[in-house]
């Protein structure tokens, strides 16, 4: 039971990686609060784990306040927060509405300054464990994910610095950088003509990679076995960048 007695924040918590991830830490003892944009989904899971929910767009600076308010209201403490919660938006330039690309920047960067700045006191007081979960978009170009590759490049970047900020703290920030991920969130970018191939084919191991796996990944970040790794971007991917 590697997380008895701790209490996390995981976004994005009802739906793929982070649904993956919000049954892991639980099944290993964890309380988990599941923020989600989808309340339903957020409090039908947490109704499953026996934790509990919270009904958010990220993307809001004082929602995320709340919801750090909350859990730590509800649970005496914050000891893990992974931000998961992400979108991606297709288009090259020219085709990019400003206000698709203006909403991936808040979702997949901004929201996750928010949540650290409100969780940041709570772990540092506990010496708790930051995992943000960005993508192998984040460390190279992706054709026609300009605003997702921009905003996981920073969220790369972002994480690297938290850990700089607040390795004296006690405090480790990880970032899990997943490749192609069977989850509702490829389903839908899959539909794009030829990218699903595309993709498939790009992959050394011939498959995409399961919710779970990734679960596993972010896990053993957040956890002690990950004691002294911090400012690490570890790459799920199945190969994908090992060209
Ligand atoms: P998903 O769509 O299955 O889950 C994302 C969850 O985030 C959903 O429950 C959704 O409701 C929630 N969400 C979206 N916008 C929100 C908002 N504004 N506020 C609160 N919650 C919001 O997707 P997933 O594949 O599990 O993605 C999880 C994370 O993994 C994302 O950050 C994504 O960018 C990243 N990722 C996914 C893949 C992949 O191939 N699936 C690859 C690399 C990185």
């Amino acid at each position: 039971m590697r997380f008895e007695g701790k209490v996390a924040i995981v976004t994005g918590g009802a739906s793929g990686i982070g649904a993956a991830t919000t049954r892991l830490l639980a099944r290993e003892g964890a309380r988990v609060m599941v923020a989600d944009l989808d309340g339903d989904r957020a409090w039908a899971l947490a109704a499953e784990i026996g934790g509990t929910a919270h009904a958010l767009d990220v993307a809001d600076r004082a929602a995320v306040e709340a919801l750090v308010d909350a859990a730590v209201a509800a649970h005496g403490g914050l000891d893990i927060l992974v931000n998961n919660a992400g979108i991606g938006s297709f288009g090259r330039t020219p085709d990019m509405d400003p206000a698709a690309w203006e909403r991936v920047i808040a979702i997949d960067l901004h929201a996750v300054f928010y949540a650290c700045r409100a969780a940041l006191p709570h772990l540092i007081a506990g010496r708790g464990a930051i995992v943000n979960t960005a993508s192998i978009s984040g460390l190279a170009g992706d054709y026609g994910f300009g605003a997702y590759a921009a905003a996981k490049a920073g969220l790369v970047n972002y994480t690297r610095t938290l850990a700089l900020d607040h390795a004296r703290d006690g405090v480790r920030a990880n970032a899990l950088c997943p490749g192609l991920i069977d989850t509702p969130l490829t389903a839908g970018a899959a539909a794009v003509p030829g990218l699903g191939e595309r993709w498939h084919d790009a992959v050394p191991m011939g498959r995409a990679g399961t919710a779970e796996e990734m679960a596993a990944a972010i896990a053993f970040l957040a956890s002690d076995a990950a004691s002294y790794v911090t400012g690490a971007v570890l790459v799920a991917d199945g190969g994908m960048t090992a060209w």
